[in-house]
């Protein structure tokens, strides 16, 4: 007998995928949680029946989300990453030897739990002694905070529950504070083709607090459409050049330097749709 699982993209759209082993399931105060394993994409977590990560194409999103605002950084010495509970992200964050640390501000214990147990490739630096694990909500750790971090990864699920907070100005701007004056801010944003709206805010939200404001993409192909969003706001620093490169043995599966810049370049529609954006802010005054 087949078993097919019905992740959830959005109101329109289900994806259907073939699962071999139900693995874990639970209902944490925030979420529905599930392990699966997949032929196509291999291990899976879901939460709220929306994929978060998948094994096989992982590698593109935590290192595109990490590496790139970390490599346009001159010297990352304090980062905070805010969600991220499976470990990905962090992975990465940890192969920078400038980093000297890391604070991971999560708000569900279960998904580093479950990620722990289930997703050991991902959750490799949470005992790395760089890393402050905070069982919090993201939004009120930033708040007040002054001058702490270098570079801010906002690594979120879907702008839904206790993620909501995550895509608004008064977080960014809490953000902002928080970070030291030549600092970077990375969010994941979602998929252009389908969320460009959110997009266009986020947009307007970052353009009203960082002079440099850049975004960028990748490929992704567990996240329905494939095409996946980042926008990143720097308070100094160009972002498109890297100032360091990967070193050979990290093995990274996605990244290079040539991408970091490519990645920069967006299809018309993208920055016809921000430039959109712009030009309303401006007649805002
Ligand atoms: N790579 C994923 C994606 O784009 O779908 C997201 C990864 S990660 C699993 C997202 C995490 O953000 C979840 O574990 C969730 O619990 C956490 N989260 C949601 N809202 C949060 C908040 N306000 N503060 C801290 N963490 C939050």
């Amino acid at each position: 007998m087949e078993i097919w699982l019905k992740a959830h993209e959005n109101k329109n759209l289900f994806t259907m995928h073939r699962v071999e082993r139900f693995l874990y399931r639970a209902k944490s105060k925030y979420q529905d949680l599930a392990v699966v394993d997949s032929p196509q994409f291999g291990r899976m977590l879901l939460l709220d029946g929306v994929i978060q990560t998948t094994i096989r194409d992982e590698p593109a999103y935590h290192e595109m989300i990490a590496h790139v605002p970390l490599f346009a950084h001159p010297g990352p010495k304090k980062v905070l990453i805010i969600g991220g509970g499976d470990g990905g992200t962090l992975r990465e964050v940890l192969r920078h030897p400038e980093v000297e640390k890391v604070h991971l501000v999560e708000i569900d214990e279960q998904v580093i739990e479950a990620s722990r147990r289930y997703l050991p490739e991902l959750a490799v630096g949470f005992d790395d002694a760089r890393v402050e694990v905070h069982i919090a909500d993201g939004i009120k750790h930033v708040q007040g905070a002054v001058d702490c971090y270098d570079v801010v990864i906002v690594d979120s699920c879907d702008p839904l529950g206790p993620a909501v907070g995550l895509f608004n100005y008064e977080f960014y701007r809490n953000v902002r504070g928080a970070l030291r004056k030549d600092g970077i801010l990375v969010a994941q944003i979602e998929s252009p083709f389908f969320n460009m709206d959110l997009v266009k805010q986020v947009y307007g939200s970052f353009t009203k607090l960082f002079p440099i404001v850049r975004p960028y993409l990748a490929s992704i192909p567990s996240y329905s459409p494939g095409l996946w969003s980042f926008m990143l706001a720097s308070k100094k620093h160009d972002p498109r050049t890297p100032k360091r490169k990967p070193h050979e043995d990290w093995k990274l599966r996605y990244y290079t330097a040539e991408l970091h810049s490519a990645a920069f370049v967006l299809p018309a529609y993208y920055s016809q749709a921000i430039a959109e954006e712009a030009e309303v802010a401006d007649q805002a005054g």
